[in-house]
């Protein structure tokens, strides 16, 4: 018999805090692709996977969380929610507001939030607030008004985002039939770093639940490998950083909030947390478009960006399994594909309705 994917809470139920009587607000999150990068794999000797988190409901990985915050939401009683957002949590939290009948309000930086985002917090109803500041700015209000006012925060330093994400780690293993080598991802606020570390590690011992303790599932875990933004890579600096910036707005944020779990992550998995430049961004993004047929928004490409500067540097071992995460839809954040190099954007070649001519344009000769 045909079988639906039902969404990560139902799928991994018995290692979430959810209960049989939990109400679950889903989506149908999660399941996303494991697709193998032929030319990255060509590139490093590696196998290098690519896991596709753009094909998440609302185009990005945060689904994996907002469906366990949203859940949560319902079950404390909340009426409204409230997250800060780059954009992914701002189009999450609106769309599994709306499949909750909850309110939601989403505070935003000022401008560098794109098209694609912001009209899907939009386009689902959402109460949008752009703040004249940056995310830090943002998230520091929202978890104000969290705890002075009746709303419910939903951004990552919710626990129960952590838990919806680390979901991620659990698909790559039943995928492979093992952890990887190296999880190579883009690091913004470290939520999702910390929350693959936790689901890595969870799955590579016996697990405790209600009804008994589950198996290991993997044999190991991976070396987390971590990228940051240069002009926004607090973790490099060793402290945070007061004006971010970077085009890869995903991933603009000077202070993550999960700074001390993903510390963990890197240092207990004998990983790394580096930075990559925005041009090397804009390369991995093209690479990722042009070489292996998958689109993503900037911000995603940084972890491929990562591995093609540590291939460079010959720090990629050749005859590992690497997974790395691409985190968000190219589609959020379409116009950086139209780009050329020396900056100008592409324009249609410009044709008459008439065959010979298009052939002609296209160097075709007539069998
Ligand atoms: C949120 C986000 C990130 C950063 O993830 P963190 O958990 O904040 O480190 C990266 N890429 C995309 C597309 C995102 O939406």
């Amino acid at each position: 018999m045909a079988h639906q994917w039902r969404g990560v809470i139902r799928e991994y139920a018995d290692r979430l805090p959810v209960t049989e009587a939990t109400k679950v607000i889903t989506l149908g999150e999660g399941g996303t692709p494991l697709v193998h990068a032929r030319k990255l794999s060509e590139l490093t000797g590696s196998e290098v996977y690519l896991k596709v988190e753009g094909m998440n409901p609302t185009g990005s990985f945060k689904d994996r969380g907002m469906t366990m915050a949203m859940t949560a939401a319902v079950e404390a009683g909340a009426k409204a929610v409230v997250c800060a957002s780059t954009g992914n949590t701002s189009a999450s939290a609106a769309a599994y507001a709306t499949a909750a009948g909850l309110k939601c309000a989403v505070l935003v930086p000022e401008g560098k939030i794109s098209m694609g985002k912001l009209s899907q917090a939009i386009a689902h109803g959402a109460t949008l607030l752009q703040v004249d500041g940056n995310f830090d700015n943002c998230l520091d209000i929202a978890r104000k008004l969290g705890e002075a006012y009746p709303v419910f925060l939903v951004n990552s330093v919710n626990p129960a985002r952590i838990q919806g994400q680390k979901t991620g780690a659990f698909e790559v293993v039943d995928s492979l039939g093992d952890a990887p080598d190296i999880h190579v991802l883009p690091v913004g606020n470290a939520g999702n770093i910390s929350a693959y570390w936790k689901g890595y590690k969870e799955y590579s011992a016996p697990f405790e639940t209600a009804n008994g303790t589950l198996p290991a599932v993997s044999t190991k875990t991976p070396i987390m490998w971590g990228f940051q933004a240069a002009g926004a890579a607090p973790f490099v600096a060793g402290h945070p950083i007061t004006e971010p910036d970077t085009i890869a707005t995903a991933i603009r944020i000077g202070n993550p909030a999960s700074w001390d779990t993903a510390v963990a992550a890197r240092d207990e998995s004998g990983g790394l947390i580096e930075a990559v430049t925005d041009d090397e961004i804009l390369a991995a993004h093209r690479w990722l478009s042009a070489k292996e047929g998958v689109f993503v928004e900037p911000g995603s490409a940084a972890g491929v960006a990562g591995l093609i500067k540590k291939h460079a540097a010959g720090e990629v071992p050749s005859g590992k399994t690497i997974v790395i995460t691409v985190t968000g839809h190219g589609l959020k954040d379409p116009q950086w594909a139209l780009r050329t190099e020396d900056g100008s954007d592409v324009q249609p070649v410009k044709v008459p309705n008439d065959v010979v001519t298009v052939a002609a344009e296209l160097g075709l000769e007539e069998n």
